[in-house]
């Protein structure tokens, strides 16, 4: 018998001429963050953004990587500023999952000091007409009692 609230079972929309179809994929699993742990670890436990760095050519990797992919040599835990600029942003409309539940949201790439690479990423307090490209940001995080040490801990709000 279905479930009322089994998206497989309501009815397709049409966007634009595309069918959007609800459906569910569950699957709970533990994935292991190997090398990368402390990024985790920080975020949940301090609230600190960290990068890593080549000890060869010095490029800073935000989202981390344990490993320079120009080098090919491990790469060393650096704490970023958590400061950066908006390099591009979209308003989301549609809820694609059932971890952000609330639309619309914004969501955007942020350079962030140091980094080689921008970073996708949500930007909240601020009204999507009023973003720019350029616009100095800052990492905010949840409250220490509502961050599980995942990346929706933090998102990036207007340093102006
Ligand atoms: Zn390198």
């Amino acid at each position: 018998m279905a479930d009322d609230r089994d998206p497989r079972f309501v009815p397709i929309k049409v966007q634009d001429g595309f069918v959007v179809m609800p459906d569910r994929w569950k699957v709970d699993f533990w994935a292991s963050m190997g090398e990368l742990s402390r990024f985790f670890i920080e975020i949940k436990e301090n609230a600190r953004l960290m990068g890593m760095k080549c000890p060869r050519c010095g490029s800073v990797y935000f989202w981390p990587r344990s490993w320079c992919h120009d080098c090919y040599v491990d790469t060393k835990w650096v704490e970023m500023s958590g400061k950066g600029k908006v390099t591009v942003f979209g308003q989301v409309e549609v809820s694609l999952n059932d971890i952000q539940k609330e639309v619309p949201f914004i969501q955007g790439g942020v350079h962030l000091e140091g980094a080689r690479y921008a970073t996708p990423i949500g930007i909240k307090k601020v009204a999507f007409e009023n973003l720019y490209t350029g616009m100095p940001v800052r990492a905010e995080f949840l409250p220490p009692g509502e961050r599980t040490g995942r990346i929706r801990d933090f998102y990036f709000v207007p340093d102006e």
